[in-house]
């Protein structure tokens, strides 16, 4: 295979091999835009440089042929004593990295060409030496893995309070002795002066600096898939290190920031690569450069505008001037916030660069979620006290409470309040519903806090381990002998995880506003409104809400939803109703059993017409009760206590501690649950079924879906179905029934089980559980992170659908249960349903519908029109 391709080669379409930069460089190249000539070598090759611990064979043949043509190209060979050819070795991985791996400029100086290149430089000797020292600084660190401090110490030692720039030849001169020194004793040999033997140390580090640990960190953040390997650019060196007349600068073709056109950069005369970035002077504004050396600033303007009109988009952009002469060294698709994201793809409508259709594909899910929660203000004067995960995204201010109840007492007086827990339980929900933010001390993105507070759209950091709660003692001890009572004003990011001592400020969300309904006002509010309506006329699939209460399924609605896919009846069964749940579990006879789920019926329904209503006509799907009984009792080792402790034990109480032994389960999650407890409690899910029936009758136009959870054989749904449909004729009300795809045998039996279904929908979190194996609710904070580091997975499948597993069985789902039965209508429903990539696969698959919480709702409608453009 080809391992290298010049310059001339290649364009901005082979990035999977050539990287982002060598794509864009050989693109700039071919654009006819002044580029130092070079190659790239492939991202291929460091693929295999990385498995196999060698380069590819061919592969430095083929880097000497390269080299060749190019000293041809330039008159001169590669660190030539008396004229030397200088390269840079830079790393370019497919997707932008920056400055997370290694670059090494000057290669080819040694003790002979520096004086050579002095004497190229028409005896400018300051600038020969300056590049010598970069050379063994910038190699030492990246390519001998030397501790960088060591050379920044010898040159502060030797500046004082000049700069840089202040040093004479005779200085840096000597500044390269001591640098060699430094080689010597670290490495315990000299610095290499052989040239080409430069080059092919610094391609292997710009190889191995794929998997430096910075880079790891960032690509797991970044959902960068760990394997790409990095593309490495060899290039001709242009120097704006020579003196004043030369520089080196960055700049945007749009405020990256805000979106506006206009001149945005830094620049920095008498200066090299790195410089500007890290910050060794102060950089002048761009616009400044017109005054220094305005024909270059003006070729300069012209080639940022070739570049927006080719790219269509912002560009970001590495320059540098020699002598009065501007080369290009580097050019992307530069990042932007989302705010801005969203208002250049509309600006970009606006000059006719792309259409509507290309503005929805440039704006992401992720970046419309930032628009929507209210944000810390940056500029705020802040104190931070911890740090934990990032677990729903938003800014809470409020005081801190350490109980359920406490924060309920406190919200009804109208306090802002922050629920701090060890880690919350279903019993916490009032108090996490009560709070403004839920801070936990333990558990992982996907712990109980966690899924409930992203849910809800309430901000969350969890795990925030370096906190002590006592709850008991209403208090959590923070770092440095903080300590926080109940009471005390905290303020936690959940997009940053951080937790601070008092209130931070925070500013709205313009976007959430006009999700509810206001009129779009400001530029960027006009953006969201015209790239929204676009994407929801271009996609195919519809997009519905995982909502329980009439609250919830009206701001979905509001949110753009049309349906529920899932309405859960658990919670239904909480507060005051646990004493019916109880007297059912009791109940030791048919008719004290009746007598209970008598009770519950009318409660039920009335729950169902709220919600029914708040639908108005849209299909809404009640997943029957789902979650072990226990959850609804007394936890075992309370009761235990009080039995044998209390003087006050009630008969009821041995019963009840009677019935949760009973019940008590190793492993309840496989145990009696979904389907199965409607098999086995007579009348529970009949109950139910005509609590739905009735309510649908009560409203005009209500369109009820019953979805049976839990089903892993057709018999299973059958049973539940036969009852079911009997008394939806009975009540005179009529009803799709279905069920949800969750465990992997309904999966692989869908043919089946399709026979009893008028519609399925996967229930993706219990189906990736079931698939791996993995307790939700034990793995994240366990050993997700060690798997993330090995790079079993790049994302969390319960974050992300898992295309190859879990995207498996829905396909041979979907398949199989179409070709059962054609009209199968098909959704879904698990915490999936909001993630951008899995909506896309959702797509692909064919589903008819995705299915999230309220807040996600947004993001699912464009991600799905984005899927359809
Ligand atoms: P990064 O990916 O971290 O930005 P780069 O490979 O772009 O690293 O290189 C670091 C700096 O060195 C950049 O400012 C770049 O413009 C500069 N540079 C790279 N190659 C050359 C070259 N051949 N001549 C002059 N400057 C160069
Ligand atoms: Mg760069
Ligand atoms: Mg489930």
């Amino acid at each position: 295979a080809k391992h290298v391709y010049d310059f001339t080669e290649g364009n901005r379409n082979l990035k999977d091999l050539l990287g982002g930069k060598g794509a864009n460089l050989a693109e700039m190249t071919n654009l006819g835009l002044p580029v130092p000539p070079g190659f790239t070598i492939t991202a291929e090759a460091c693929r295999h440089y990385l498995a196999a611990g060698a380069m590819p064979d061919g592969l430095e043949q083929e880097i000497a042929g390269h080299l060749d043509a190019l000293e041809k190209k330039m008159g001169r060979r590669l660190g030539q004593a008396d004229d030397p050819l200088l390269v840079s070795v830079r790393s370019g991985a497919k997707f932008s990295m920056p400055g997370m791996m290694e670059t090494v400029l000057n290669i080819g100086l040694n003790d002979e060409s520096v004086h050579g290149l002095a004497k190229q430089a028409g005896g400018n000797e300051r600038f020969a030496w300056d590049s010598y020292r970069r050379l063994i600084q910038m190699f030492g660190k990246t390519v001998l893995d030397i501790d960088g401090d060591l050379f920044e110490r010898a040159l502060d030692e030797l500046k004082g309070r000049r700069q840089d720039t202040d040093l004479d030849a005779d200085e840096l001169q000597g500044l390269v002795e001591a640098y060699k020194r430094i080689v010597r004793e670290q490495t315990g040999k000299d610095f290499p002066a052989d040239p080409r033997e430069q080059m092919r140390l610094a391609v292997m580090a710009v190889f191995d600096s794929w998997n430096a640990p910075r880079a790891v960190l960032y690509r797991r953040q970044e959902r960068i898939p760990p394997d790409l390997g990095t593309a490495v650019n060899i290039m001709a060196m242009v120097f704006g290190n020579y003196g004043d007349d030369s520089g080196t600068g960055v700049a945007f073709t749009r405020d990256p920031g805000s979106g506006r056109q206009g001149i945005y950069g830094d620049y920095l005369q008498n200066a090299q690569g790195e410089d500007v970035v890290a910050g060794i002077r102060n950089t002048i504004p761009l616009e400044e450069l017109e005054r220094i050396d305005k024909h270059s600033y003006d070729e300069l303007l012209g080639i940022m505008q070739t570049l927006e009109t080719h790219y269509k988009d912002l560009c970001d952009i590495e320059f540098t001037i020699e002598r009065g002469t501007l080369w290009m060294l580097q050019t992307r698709v530069g990042k932007r916030t989302a705010g801005a994201a969203f208002r250049i793809a509309t600006q970009l409508v606006d000059q006719g660069l792309i259409t509507l259709d290309e503005a929805v594909t440039r704006v992401t899910g992720d970046q419309l979620a930032q628009l929507m929660f209210p944000r810390f203000d940056a500029g705020a004067e802040r104190k931070k006290i911890a740090k934990g995960m990032n677990a729903s995204p938003g800014a809470a201010v409020g005081k801190a409470v350490f109980s359920s109840a406490r924060a309920v007492e406190l919200a009804e007086q109208g306090e802002d309040v922050i629920l701090v827990r060890r880690e919350t339980n279903p019993d916490d929900l009032a108090g996490m519903i009560a709070a403004k933010g839920i801070l936990t001390s333990r558990g992982g993105k996907t712990s109980h806090a966690a899924v409930v507070a992203r849910g809800m759209g309430k901000t969350c950091v969890c795990g925030a381990e370096e906190l002590d709660v006592d709850t008991r003692e209403r208090t959590f001890a923070a770092p440095d002998g903080v300590v926080v009572s109940e009471g005390d004003v905290i303020s936690i990011d959940g997009t940053t995880g951080e937790v601070f001592l008092g209130e931070v400020p925070v500013v709205p969300s313009a976007v959430v506003e006009y999700f509810e309904g206001a009129e779009p006002g400001d530029e960027l509010v006009k953006a969201v409104d015209r790239i929204m309506r676009r994407a929801d006329e271009a996609r195919r699939l519809g997009v519905r809400a995982n909502a329980d209460t009439p609250d919830d399924a009206a701001r979905a609605r509001r949110f753009g939803a049309r349906g529920i896919g899932l309405c859960r009846t658990e919670h239904m069964f909480l507060g005051e109703r646990r004493q019916l749940v109880e007297d059912l579990v009791l109940a030791s006879s048919d008719e004290e059993r009746q007598a209970a789920l008598n009770a519950l019926e009318p409660l039920q329904k009335s729950d169902f017409i709220g919600i029914f209503r708040a639908m108005e006509g849209d299909p809404v799907t009640v997943r029957l009760i789902d979650p072990p009984l226990h959850e609804f009792l007394p936890d075992i080792v309370d009761l235990s206590v009080k039995v044998a402790t209390s003087s006050d034990v009630t008969e009821k109480d041995r019963k009840l501690l009677a019935a949760v032994k009973r019940l008590h389960e190793q492993n309840p999650m496989l145990a009696l649950r979904g389907v199965r407890l409607g098999l086995v409690i007579p009348g529970l899910f009949a109950m139910q079924v005509r609590a739905i029936a009735q309510a649908a009758k009560e409203v005009p136009g209500a369109r009820p879906e019953i979805m049976i959870p839990l089903v892993a054989a057709v018999q299973e749904l059958e049973s539940v179905r036969e009852e079911a449909v009997k008394i939806l004729a009975d009540v005179g009300v009529e009803a799709l029934i279905g069920t949800m795809i969750e465990v992997p045998r309904a999966a692989l039996t869908a043919g089946q089980i399709a026979e009893a279904a008028e519609f399925f929908s996967f229930g993706t979190n219990d189906l990736t559980q079931m698939a791996w194996g993995f307790s939700r609710d034990d793995v994240e904070s366990s050993f997700f992170h060690r798997y993330l580091d090995l790079g079993i997975f790049g994302v969390s499948p319960f974050e992300s659908l898992d295309r190859e597993g879990v995207g498996r069985l829905i396909r041979i789902a979907v398949e199989e249960g179409r070709a059962a039965r054609p009209d199968l209508h098909l959704g879904i429903c698990g915490e999936h349903g909001g993630d951008p990539d899995s909506v896309h696969f959702c797509h692909d698959v064919g589903l008819d519908y995705v299915s999230c919480s309220p807040f996600r709702i947004p993001v699912a409608r464009l991600e799905a029109g984005r899927a359809a453009l």
